[in-house]
């Protein structure tokens, strides 16, 4: 069964929508089987969006990613990979189709509510970078 990587982002966090965006997730066929609450070092969050590094919001990102604690999680399914982004919605929440996570409780286009792997090479890297394997279940 494929195995996607998610983060609850700090704004999720910070306003007790954990509960409501991990229904969404198991609603829709996805089930979890590693999860834990952390608060990213920065040199972690650094490490995690190094693809963006260089990039104009790369900055404001990172601070906000250190903010408040997140709950790391990895979600198993078919399709789990693509089925979590299409939960989750359009990065920019005004480009979220109605009933995604981002359309329903995002900030803005930083503060965005939930991260999800983008093809099988990033869910394998994001997993081994917060988990171990006997951390899953
Ligand atoms: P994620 O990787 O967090 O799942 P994504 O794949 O939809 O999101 P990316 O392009 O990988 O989007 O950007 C990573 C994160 O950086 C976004 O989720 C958002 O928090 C932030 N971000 C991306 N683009 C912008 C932007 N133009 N302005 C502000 N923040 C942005
Ligand atoms: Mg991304």
């Amino acid at each position: 069964m494929e195995r996607t990587f998610s983060i609850i982002k700090p704004d999720a966090v910070k306003r007790n929508l954990i509960g409501e965006i991990l229904q969404r997730f198991e609603r829709n066929g996805l089930r979890v089987v590693a999860s834990k609450m952390i608060r990213l070092s920065r040199e972690q969050a650094e490490g995690f969006y190094a693809e963006h590094k260089g990039r104009d919001f790369y900055e404001p990102l990172i601070e906000y990613m250190i903010s408040a604690p997140v709950i790391v999680q990895v979600l198993e399914g078919e399709g789990a990979i693509a089925k979590n982004r299409e939960i989750m919605g359009a990065t920019d929440p005004s480009k979220a189709a109605e009933g995604t996570i981002r359309a329903d409780f995002a900030l803005s286009v930083r503060e965005n509510s939930a991260h999800g792997s983008d093809s099988p090479e990033s869910a394998a890297r994001e997993i081994a970078y917060f988990f171990s394997t006997i951390e899953i279940c």
